[in-house]
């Protein structure tokens, strides 16, 4: 055992290993496979296997560069959603304590607590006063 290890380890040197994209891409296919027990789509299990192998490739890699590169690229797209992501499960969770508003200025989201009625209030980065009715 303690010799596979060693193995494995030396197989493991210099290799690019995981990052945002890989955890991306099994996510992908795991969705795809998810998906697929329900449709049974050859065409669906293919590109769920592809997907799977390119996200071993890349951890496989020793082409630390590129591998960083496309990593950034990746970071690029998912960045965003992953923000409106974590923004919509805070909304959810403070859906009973507080209110989410736009500055009509700055067009930052501001949270306010929830108290019923019209409020004037004050944009933390902009500074600027403006009212609301929540
Ligand atoms: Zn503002």
């Amino acid at each position: 055992m303690n010799n596979f290890k060693q193995k494995l380890i030396r197989f493991m040197i210099g290799r690019y290993g995981m990052d945002e994209m890989y955890f991306g891409l099994v996510a992908v296919w795991f969705l795809l496979t998810v998906v697929n027990s329900f449709v049974q789509s050859t065409l669906l299990s293919l590109l769920g296997t592809a997907v799977l192998f390119y996200g071993l490739w890349r951890f496989l890699s020793r082409n630390h560069a590129k591998r960083r590169a496309e990593n950034e690229q990746f970071l690029k797209l998912w960045r965003p959603v992953k923000n409106w992501l974590t923004f919509q499960r805070d909304r959810f969770r403070d859906r009973k304590t507080a209110r989410y508003r736009k500055c009509k200025h700055c067009k930052a989201i501001i949270k306010l607590p929830n108290q019923k009625g019209k409020h004037t209030v004050r944009c933390p980065k902009c500074g600027e006063r403006f009212d609301v009715r929540i």
